[in-house]
């Protein structure tokens, strides 16, 4: 029974975390979802569903970390290792913006790639600062806390000063890729090479401080518990209220394929995550995270009827068009083929829901994408 939780949920009362554990093992999923979608409602009273106009650039894939959950790292040496060109990225941005329009920052570039041992702070500022100089329609949404963490021990300088460097080359915001589970007994199974708990806290912490609005993540379904999960909601929930930095929640399931983790039957399971793990995972951190406004679904990793269906779950935005995605592709799981904005559009509407364009601040973006932009395909 889960009518006290319910009350609490009515009368806009913060959930604990024996609350939280108790929904997490609540059997009635669709009780779940009429609570998580109470809580959308209440933040987001407008039948609205937005989206943003994005692409991704992995501007190199070589990576010293080798977490064991990637697919999509080369070591340093590699054959296949590289490292985009400045034309290369230029021409990337072009395809965004043809497809986006000239509105300022309208445009969400999520630029992210592996921790490349010959790519210092020099790098990554004239990149960005080129990139805003020619691009004032593009949002420099990029870097990761990994990364950033990595190019400010290369640099020699403290984190804060790190963050504060890349804003002035342009960085406007930070995803909040690089979490996966905040445990560091997690880390340890899974990348153990990668950045702690509390440094992945900080990075973001830091940001907000400077103004920058940032995202959060949770990759979950590997070796983690529920408690894990529930511990990394909470140290999530803790920060927005010291800060009120990030602007969206965004979770997906580990995907197995081609990583060392999915072919270690002593560390994982077997099990891949299913629908109805998801669904659950998004309802209670939708009624858990009480502080944060905004929920995206996760259409790359759940497919486009399940990311549909999340919108009865607590989500209210569709997240980016993604032009391009090549991290989860990499493990073998990719939706980007089956979707265009075309069919966003018509997924959000068909679930009931007027279909908005969005800016990575979550301001609403008047100008519509091109006509002819609605057939892209988002492409591995
Ligand atoms: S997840 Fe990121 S840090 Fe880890 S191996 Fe892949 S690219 Fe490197």
């Amino acid at each position: 029974m889960i009518d006290d939780i319910a009350e609490k949920v009515y009368r806009c009362e913060r959930l604990n975390l024996e609350d939280a554990r108790r929904l997490w093992a609540h059997p009635n999923l669709a009780e779940l979802g009429l609570l998580a979608d109470h809580t959308r409602r209440r933040l987001h009273p407008e039948p609205v569903v937005t989206y943003n106009v994005g692409r991704n650039i992995n501007y190199t894939n070589v990576c010293w970390v080798k977490c064991d959950f990637c697919a999509f790292y080369r070591k340093p040496g590699s054959s296949e290792g590289y490292v985009l060109s400045r034309e290369q990225i230029f021409a990337k941005i072009d395809e965004l913006v043809a497809f986006g329009g000239e509105e300022p920052k309208s445009c969400e570039l999520l630029m992210q790639g592996g921790l490349n041992p010959k790519l210092r702070l020099d790098y990554y500022e004239e990149l960005l600062s080129a990139i805003r100089d020619h691009y004032p329609m593009v949002q420099l949404h990029c870097l990761s806390a990994t990364e950033i963490i990595y190019i400010a021990h290369l640099s020699r300088l403290s984190l804060a000063e790190t963050i504060a460097r890349l804003r002035q080359a342009g960085l406007d915001s930070i995803p909040g890729a690089g979490a996966e589970i905040l445990d560091d007994g997690v880390r340890d199974i899974i990348g153990f090479r990668k950045d702690r708990t509390q440094e992945w806290l900080e990075v973001h912490r830091l940001a907000h401080g400077l103004g920058m609005r940032t995202t959060a993540t949770m990759m979950y379904g590997h070796v983690e518990t529920t408690e894990h999960r529930l511990q990394h909601l909470h140290l999530l929930r803790q920060l927005q209220d010291q800060t009120g930095g990030f602007t969206a929640f965004i979770t997906w399931n580990f995907q197995p394929d081609h990583t060392g983790l999915g072919a270690d039957p002593q560390r994982w399971q077997g099990r891949k995550a299913t629908g109805f793990d998801h669904l659950r995972t998004v309802a209670v951190a939708r009624l858990f995270l009480d502080n944060f406004s905004h929920f995206q679904a996760s259409w790359v990793t759940q497919g486009p009827k399940i990311a549909q269906l999340s919108l009865g779950y607590g989500i209210d935005d569709f997240g980016s068009t993604m032009l391009e995605e090549n991290v989860v592709s990499a493990a073998g799981t990719s939706h980007t083929g089956q979707m265009n904005l075309a069919r966003m559009q018509e997924l959000i509407r068909d679930a009931g829901y007027q279909v908005r364009r969005r800016n990575t601040r979550y301001q609403l973006v008047a100008t519509p994408p091109r006509p002819a932009a609605l057939a892209v395909a988002a492409s591995a």
